[in-house]
């Protein structure tokens, strides 16, 4: 397949453990071909990832995370959705700018479910893209009309996660 091929949208959703790990995968094989990748990550920055480390290093990767630059000591709910706005007008350049053929939105379901941006917004912004990008969306708990606009939706089933039984999350697994 050529790398002009008709880019689709994706969601990695469910609450077992893969969603960003496929995500990021994902941006390791386009790596490979040489294609842009831009990632959003819709958590609060401030606790250093080791995808978010290694990424920092890469020229191919164009990485922002919410809330970097925001301090996180008070829980100010208008703080979280002025971040999480500002990581979506980024998200939505990068999508419609057509310069990155893969852009992941990391975590972007939580913005959308806590009513921090609109669904129809992004439903708008994906049906707007230019055809070449692909989007890939992770976190739990998509929501039906977002799954309705992809193209592919897998999702994380728990089977078994070390955490039901307070093991707490690895370095270099989980982080
Ligand atoms: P990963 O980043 O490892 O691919 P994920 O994106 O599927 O996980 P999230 O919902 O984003 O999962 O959860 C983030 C953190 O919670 C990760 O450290 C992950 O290992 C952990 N986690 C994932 N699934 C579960 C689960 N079912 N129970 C407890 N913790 C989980
Ligand atoms: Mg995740």
């Amino acid at each position: 397949m050529s790398e002009s091929a008709n880019g689709i949208v994706i969601i990695y959703t469910g609450h077992g453990k893969g969603k960003t790990t496929a995500a990021f995968g994902m941006a390791f094989r386009a790596l490979g071909r040489n294609m842009r990748v831009g990632i959003v990550q819709f958590i609060k920055g401030k606790w250093p990832t080791g995808e978010r480390k290694f990424a920092e290093t890469l020229d191919g990767i164009d990485m922002h995370v919410m809330g970097k630059g925001f301090t996180w000591e008070s829980n100010d709910i208008s703080q979280d959705k002025r971040a999480a706005q500002a990581a979506w007008e980024q998200s939505q350049r990068m999508i419609l700018g057509g310069e990155h053929p893969i852009v992941i939105l990391d975590e972007i379901t939580y913005a959308i479910n806590y009513g921090f941006i609109e669904e129809s917004d992004v439903i708008r912004c994906l049906q707007d893209r230019p055809e070449s990008v692909t989007v890939v969306l992770t976190g739990r708990n998509a929501g039906e009309k977002l799954q309705d606009v992809a193209d592919l939706v897998s999702s994380m089933e728990v089977v078994k996660h070390p955490y039901a039984k307070g093991k707490p999350a690895l370095i270099g697994v989980d982080y």
